[in-house]
């Protein structure tokens, strides 16, 4: 037997016969079974409409682990906890079925009454499931009770709070744990680090020595089969919203008093309220909205967004943000954070550059290359790692600098993959730590920010959609954003020496 690090647990999984399921959350709790990770007393239950056996619930968790690759050493074994029950969400027999069930597993594997419930379906069932599990008793367990929700927690301030009065009748803060995928990435996880851990960056990382921040999230994917959920979201709720400012929020914060979940948060929580609004008039002036249109990819001629399935032919829609996030604060006064985001760009990318001031006086302007900024790039996905650009001597005679890059990279280092961010975010959610999950206090704040902004989009509609071309980094006036400032956006795919 495995020794494992996580204790015991029930994880009932609501909308397990759905892609989320069976893409990360199979695969990763199998990956956390193989490193021994997670405790041979752990049972799942799987529920969704389909009336599926336990065996045919088993066989497709084999089948979602043979697909995700990898190793396949035990998989019968760990596929033998995993339990099955047609479920409806309304119904309180359902649940006393399925309370019926967990108790039958706690017994067997020893649970200890900890149960984790992880809703990973539509959203608009979170708040009826999470009342069921209290009225009818699920709840009522003498272990752990947690809740993991899937996004989008709401669809604007009042609906999230809705959902969060609902949710907490069943849950207290502490046992809520809302998803933000970005927050398991280990580039997102290692932000902290790079900040808190080292010498070199701490002192810089302020107005004094930073000139902006850019974060660009891009996706070469258009909306798939996914429009019918997409004309409701639009990129600003379903990237800007949580993704980008959280990433953002972690960049800006103070360095916490230590690491616990409360002073994390809280530190992130006061940066956000460092925020400064957008509204009215401002929208227009700090924030670009983008719709893709026809294109072509590798060669590959691709549909507009109005195109698309279960899109309306005149959307107003967003597939694409970009925008500029001010902090009012001592440490970030007058540095603009940009942030973009959207579908059909040309690559497929999420970084980070830290740009750092201009030196006040270059010895070496008059020699044949410029000097170029320095540059802290934090590579989140596909590739892992972090570039410092840095400017040296050219070899030879002459006194001519050229740039060059010093460079980490997470495969380098550990020749693996570094977990999935489901995986570690699962692997917390287990053993109680909150930190990387948002807090209602952190959902509120970006929230608030969010409905200005879509407040004035929702009212006006884009008059130049498409306005960006499938395959390109999104409408020309993300670029005059930063042209306004003197900036520009640095070259995502290849931010190499050679490139500038
Ligand atoms: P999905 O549509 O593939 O699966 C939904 C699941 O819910 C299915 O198991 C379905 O049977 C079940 N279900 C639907 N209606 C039901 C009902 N009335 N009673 C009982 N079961 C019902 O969805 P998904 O892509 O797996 O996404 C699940 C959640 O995760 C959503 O909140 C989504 O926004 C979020 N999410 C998904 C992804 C992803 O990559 N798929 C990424 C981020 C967030």
């Amino acid at each position: 037997m495995k020794t494992s690090e996580t204790p015991a647990s029930l994880i009932m999984i609501f909308g397990a016969t759905g892609d989320l399921a069976k893409r990360k959350l199979f695969p990763s709790l199998y990956n956390l079974y193989q490193k021994g990770k997670l405790s041979e007393n752990f049972a799942v239950i799987g529920t969704a409409r389909r009336e599926w056996s336990h065996e045919t619930f088993q066989s497709h968790v084999y089948d979602s682990i043979k697909s995700a690759g990898g190793e396949n050493e035990g998989i019968d074994q760990f596929a033998s906890h995993f339990y099955y029950q047609a479920h409806d969400v309304t119904d309180s027999d359902s649940y006393l079925g399925l309370k019926k069930l967990a108790d039958q597993l706690d017994k067997k594997y020893e649970l200890e009454g900890n149960r984790i419930f992880y809703l990973s379906m539509a959203p608009e069932f979170f708040g009826t499931i999470a009342s069921h599990l209290k009225t009818d008793g699920l709840t009522d367990t003498k272990g752990y009770k947690r809740l993991i929700i899937e996004k989008p927690f709401g669809h604007n301030y009042p609906s999230a709070k809705e959902l969060n009065d609902q949710l907490r009748h069943s849950f207290s803060e502490e046992e809520i744990y809302r998803i933000d995928h970005y927050l398991g990435k280990a580039m997102v996880q290692n932000i902290q680090v790079i900040r808190f851990a080292n010498a070199l960056f701490e002192p810089l990382w302020n107005n004094r020595y930073i000139s902006n921040i850019q974060i660009t999230s891009s996706e070469v994917l258009g909306v798939e089969e996914r429009g019918g959920y997409y004309e409701k979201s639009g990129a600003l709720r379903d990237m800007v919203q949580n993704h980008m400012i959280q990433m953002a929020a972690l960049l800006a914060m103070e360095p916490p008093i230590n690491l616990s979940t409360e002073e994390v948060r809280s530190e992130k929580g006061r940066a956000l309220k460092s925020l400064r609004p957008v509204e009215g008039d401002e929208v227009e002036k700090n924030f670009v909205r983008g719709q893709y249109g026809k294109g072509t990819i590798d060669g590959k001629e691709l549909p507009g967004y109005r195109e698309e399935a279960n899109v309306d032919p005149a959307s107003n829609t967003e597939t694409f943000v970009a925008g500029k996030l001010l902090f009012d604060n001592f440490r970030w006064a007058g540095v603009p954070f940009y942030i973009r985001t959207g579908k059909r760009m040309s690559s497929k990318d999420t970084k980070i550059v830290v740009q750092f001031k201009d030196i006040p006086m270059n010895l070496y302007y008059k020699a044949k290359n410029e000097l170029a900024p320095n540059l802290l790039v934090i590579h989140i996905q596909p590739d892992e790692g972090i570039t410092l650009h840095l400017n040296a001597k050219r070899i030879g005679q002459e006194m001519e600098t050229t740039p060059v890059k010093l460079n980490f990279s997470n495969k380098g280092l550990h020749g693996m993959n570094t977990p999935e961010a489901y995986e570690k975010l699962m692997y917390d959610c287990m053993k109680g730590d909150a930190t990387n999950f948002t807090h209602w206090d952190e959902v509120s704040l970006s929230w608030k920010f969010i409905d200005n902004i879509s407040a004035v989009w929702e009212t006006k509609k884009a008059d130049d959609y498409p306005n960006y071309a499938s395959g390109t980094m999104g409408p020309k006036a993300s670029d005059e954003l930063l042209e306004k400032d003197g900036f520009f956006w640095w070259p995502v795919t290849s931010l190499d020496v050679k490139d500038y």
